[in-house]
């Protein structure tokens, strides 16, 4: 019961299919990985509080422009302001 369960699911037919168009979507995935000007993937630069966000401009808004060491001050400033209220 168990086997033809796996032989009929249709989402196991469409990640087969997915595999073998694999190496002609990549580009566009790169691409899609770099967007907005970063340099660095989002989940290159992490803070326990502010999450996840790109390396090459600590920003933590995935939808953001990279805006470089502008914006990395900012940040920077951002966590120093959260841990001395963390500290307090
Ligand atoms: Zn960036």
């Amino acid at each position: 019961m168990m086997k033809m369960a796996t032989v009929n699911n249709p989402a196991a037919r469409v990640r087969n299919y997915d595999t073998k168009g694999l190496l002609g979507v990549k580009s566009k995935y790169e691409e899609d990985t770099y967007k907005n000007g970063h340099t660095q993937v989002w989940g290159s630069y992490w803070h326990p509080h502010f999450g996840w966000g790109y390396r090459c401009c600590y920003s933590f808004d995935h939808s953001s422009k990279c805006l470089g060491d502008a914006q990395k001050k900012q940040t920077i400033k951002r966590e120093y302001e959260y841990e001395l209220e963390v500290n307090k």
